[in-house]
């Protein structure tokens, strides 16, 4: 949240354990806004709030259905984790990332995740550098 210092600090004070609902149940259900790029029935990417790179965007599943990260994935969840894959690509076309791009996936606290709903980051518009931080 913005109180928080950092995205670490808020990482770090996120419990990986926990299956309560998250700020992206609000963005799903419209109850807080967000910039919305992509939606369709299992999908929704928007701009994330505090961007670290030009384009910025959170690729989630509608549905949490027990992914509140990819290190709980089942074999019951490999539809939707292939529709949020295809769906990035689509979203980086769609933003005119045709130079490249990345994704990625920050899983428990050594991961820096601080929101317990699986999410891919769609990262581009700038160079990205090797190895992330
Ligand atoms: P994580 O650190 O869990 O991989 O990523 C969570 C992301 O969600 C962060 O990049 C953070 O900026 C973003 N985020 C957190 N709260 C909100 C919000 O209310 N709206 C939007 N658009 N993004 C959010």
């Amino acid at each position: 949240t913005a109180a928080m210092a950092s995205e670490k600090e808020a990482a770090l004070a996120a419990s990986p354990s926990d299956d309560s609902p998250t700020i992206f149940d609000k963005i799903i259900n419209k109850q807080i806004p967000a910039n919305i790029v992509y939606e369709d029935e299992h999908v929704l990417a928007f701009r994330d709030i505090s961007p670290q790179a030009p384009t910025h965007i959170l690729v989630i599943p509608k549905l949490r259905n027990g992914l509140t990260g990819i290190s709980k994935a089942e074999e019951k969840h490999f539809e939707i984790l292939g529709r949020l894959l295809y769906t990035a690509k689509i979203v980086a076309k769609q933003e005119g990332l045709d130079d490249g791009f990345r994704l990625v996936i920050n899983d428990g606290p050594s991961g820096c995740q601080s929101v317990y709903h699986l999410h891919i980051h769609l990262l581009g518009g700038r160079q990205m550098n090797w190895p992330p931080g």
